[in-house]
């Protein structure tokens, strides 16, 4: 059985659920969510996202989604108030509705192209040496689909964990407390009042629905098949309060106890349990969310590697051992919390001495810790640099060095070497390049005096952003990398956490929709090097902005050449999968690959694609030639250039280009080719088009210096400049505009795209092994006097 629907199924579409589709996503993988509800849910159950979870959030660039939600500095243990600012960019709780957090999530993951399929409710799951294949009841009738893993992410009374098998030990609730948003009573706020004869909490939200919730002392939790009577609640709360809420309009009424229950294992073979799936808890202080949330950021990256042969053996097994240790710890403290919370006078004195233990900072900080999750450290050797295992660390903002750079990288939902200046800095990024297909290495200025990390050379730092390695022995970097991740294009089949080769192929009619960009894992059919064609033989190139103009014409070329092209183009589709189509059809090779480029992930969005078609194609993921040729151009007088206008065009011209060539050499060989394609306005004036001019002369920087850093391998790097050249602009239908430009080159008329194209082909050829750093203008003397 070597055809599967996709890589990952996760069961359940709640924030949990979602959170993991997105990261799966990140990591490349394909994934089906199935989701037995309709329509999202429009009950807010959990309301609090942590500081841990608010950095993960951010790290992930997903906060600005959430506006500006209410913070609350104080939390509480069991009740009693425990203020939990810790050093954090997000410290303390935040206010989200669990309907906000789900649309946030559903919205992301699906953006990235994760499959969400409502209405499905899962029937039966069995597991097989290479595929698990689920069932389910779908709006149509019964569906049969079959992926690599599965994961469920279905909540307390998870259908997955039943149908796999796993054992779920834990006691049933013996305490309860019942809650109701109720809308239309005027009651005061009550923050964890402990009455004679129970325990209140009202809190009036903006939108004037008060959350009520009760407990009676000493009453038992009740068996219950249905959400309680709103008529239940009220007598509760006036046998504890002596308050009325009768004539009030119940929204939403619930019940929770203090069940807890833990899954012993969370894996069994391609079957994974995630959030409350894996562990039932009461949901106090908002932690059930948030340790879901992050149960998901744990294994996202991990399965995604695996599921794509990408993980170093037993790294998926690492997911239960991380995540069912800080379940245990959390289901501790909610377990010890419901004590104080829901005993009666019994626990009074308990909690008196409690309260004044928390009076102590070490103590509170501790609690603060747990609650939050910021005190969270993964398991790491007893000889490891103390940082290891710990999130990133977190500095006050002047004094942070350069950690703030990992942020890119972790964005995109990929691992970071952070190299600090010293001496082993260059063998410590060379260490990390047999990795580039998972790893970003960014070399980042020296950490201020008092900063955070001190006197590190280097720090890996994992894509959920925790600390993998500290150090600066190049070999122990080598050895941590080599827990995490291959070495890329090594064969998975090597080890036991990937899947075999050959068994990770998509049936021909995948029922998916995925993006172009997605990775699929068809066979690679090598690139028969033998065959007599053009000087490019052999080679592969990457052209961006190859959908039209020179772009197009310089892909054409090279494939005619005997190249293996990489079309990219961000938004035309159509006219990329025709230039796919005509090189074919010449006999040439190509494939498209789609990115934005000037945003947030623009180059990880890139290289997953180009690598996946370069692999397919040819078995590696070598590229011998670049083409960095999209651009975009101004056109605005300087007084009417905007800010957000001019960092465009550096977004575009200028950084995407130097971020593809920092990610671009850990897969081109000695003897590659690099050409930039600048401008003729770098030489002569137009003051309609500064801010791109300026572009474009920042990007024949990199010709120079790279130059000189790349001359020992034999790769060259060379500035293109072409000068008015024909392309989709309206310009070019206008005879008489078309005369005026014409008249300013020597030859009379306006460049071609080919003019151009010819230029660079000769430059990735091997006749331009004796020309690097240098400008050449392909501007068809334009302006010569
Ligand atoms: P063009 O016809 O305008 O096509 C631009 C290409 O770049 C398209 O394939 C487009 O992709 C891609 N692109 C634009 N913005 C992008 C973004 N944000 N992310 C990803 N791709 C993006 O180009 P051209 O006129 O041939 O120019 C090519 C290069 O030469 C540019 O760098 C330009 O600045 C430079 N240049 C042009 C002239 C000229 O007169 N034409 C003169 C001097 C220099 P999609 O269409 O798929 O979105």
């Amino acid at each position: 059985m070597d055809a599967v629907d996709t890589h990952v199924i996760v069961v359940g579409a709640g924030p949990v659920g979602l959170m993991l589709a997105g990261e799966l996503r990140l990591g490349g993988a394909e994934v089906i969510v199935l989701e037995t509800r309709d329509a999202p849910t429009t009950e807010s159950r959990a309301s609090t996202l942590h500081a841990r979870t608010m950095e993960l959030l951010d790290q992930r660039g997903l906060l600005d989604g959430l506006g500006a939600p209410p913070r609350e500095p104080m939390g509480h243990f069991g009740g009693v108030p425990l203020s939990l600012d810790l050093p954090s960019p997000h410290p303390g709780q935040w206010k989200v509705p669990q309907i906000r957090t789900e649309e946030l999530l559903g919205t992301w993951a699906t953006g990235l192209g994760a499959d969400l399929r409502r209405g499905h409710e899962v029937t039966g799951l069995a597991q097989h040496p290479y595929h698990v294949t689920v069932e389910a009841r779908g709006p149509g009738g019964p569906v049969r689909l079959t992926a690599r893993y599965v994961v469920g992410c279905d909540g307390e009374r998870s259908a997955v964990r039943r149908l796999a098998g796993f054992e779920f030990p834990g006691h049933d609730a013996e305490r309860e407390l019942i809650r109701a948003d109720v809308d239309g009573v005027e009651i005061p706020n009550r923050r964890f009042q402990r009455l004679p004869g129970g325990l209140a909490i009202a809190a009036r939200r903006g939108d004037g629905v008060t959350r009520v919730m009760v407990h009676e002392f000493g009453r038992a939790a009740r068996e219950r098949s249905a959400e309680p009577e709103f008529a239940e609640i009220a007598e509760a709360w006036r046998n504890v309060t002596g308050e009325d809420i009768t004539g009030g309009t119940p929204l939403w009424v619930n019940a929770f106890g203090d069940a807890s229950r833990h899954a012993g294992r969370y894996r069994d073979r391609r079957v994974l349990l995630a959030g409350d799936a894996a562990h039932q808890q009461m949901p106090i202080g908002g932690q059930a969310l948030n340790l879901g949330l992050q149960d998901a950021v744990n294994l996202g990256w991990k399965l995604a590697a695996t599921a794509l042969g990408r993980a170093a053996p037993g790294l998926l097994d690492s997911y239960h051992r991380e995540r069912h240790e800080v379940g245990r710890r959390v289901l501790g403290n909610i377990s010890a919390q419901a004590r104080l919370l829901l005993g009666g006078p019994e626990v009074e004195a308990l909690r008196s001495v409690f309260g004044e233990l928390i009076g102590y900072e070490r103590v509170r900080a501790h609690l603060a810790g747990m609650i939050s999750g910021l005190d969270i450290r993964y398991e790491a050797d007893p000889d490891a640099h103390p940082l290891t295992g710990a999130r990133l660390p977190y500095a006050e903002p002047g004094t942070a060095g350069g950690l703030g750079a990992a942020l890119g990288p972790l964005r995109a939902g990929r691992g970071v070497l952070l190299v600090f200046p010293g001496p082993d800095a260059a063998a410590l990024a060379g260490a990390a390049r047999s990795r580039a297909g998972s790893v970003d290495t960014v070399t980042v200025p020296a950490v201020p005096e008092g900063g955070e990390p001190a006197g590190v050379p280097a720090l890996l730092v994992r894509p959920d952003g925790y600390v993998a390695w500290a150090g600066g022995d190049p070999a122990g970097l080598t050895a941590a990398l080599d827990r995490w991740f291959r070495a890329d294009g090594a064969d998975a089949s090597a080890g036991s956490a990937g899947d075999p080769a050959g068994k990770a192929g998509r049936p021909a009619a995948a029922p998916t929709t995925t993006p172009p960009t997605t990775p699929t894992t068809r066979t690679p059919q090598r690139v028969d090097r033998s065959a007599p064609m053009g000087n490019l033989t052999g080679k592969t190139a990457l052209v961006t902005g190859a959908s039209r103009g020179m772009g197009r014409a310089t892909a054409e070329r090279l494939a005619r050449e005997g190249a293996l092209v990489a079309v990219h183009y961000s938004t035309g589709a159509d006219a990329a999968a025709e230039v796919v189509a005509g090189i074919e059809k010449d006999g040439g090779r190509a494939f498209a690959v789609r990115a934005e480029l000037g945003v947030p992930g623009d180059v990880h969005e890139l290289f997953l694609a180009l690598e996946q078609g370069l692999k397919e194609r040819t078995g590696s993921t070598e590229l011998n030639i670049l083409v960095n040729n999209a651009g975009v151009m101004g056109g605005v007088k300087p007084e009417d250039t905007t800010p957000e206008q001019f960092d465009r065009l550096f977004a575009v011209n200028a950084k995407a280009p130097f971020f593809i060539i920092q990610r671009a050499l850990a897969n081109i060989p000695d003897g590659g080719r690099i050409v930039n394609i600048s401008s003729g306005l770098t030489k002569f004036a137009n003051p309609d088009e500064i801010a791109y001019a300026m572009s474009k002369g920042a990007v024949e920087m990199l010709a120079l210096h790279y130059a000189k850093l790349l001359g020992p391998r034999n790769i060259t790097i060379n500035s293109v400049a072409p000068g008015i050249t024909r392309n989709d602009n309206p310009l070019f239908d206008i005879p008489e505009a078309v005369e005026a430009m014409s008249g300013l080159s020597a030859f009379n008329r306006v460049g071609e795209p080919r003019d151009v194209a010819d230029i660079i082909a000769f430059l990735a050829s091997d006749d331009a092994r004796w020309i690097t750093g240098s400008f050449v203008d392909a501007t068809g003397g334009t302006l010569l006097g």
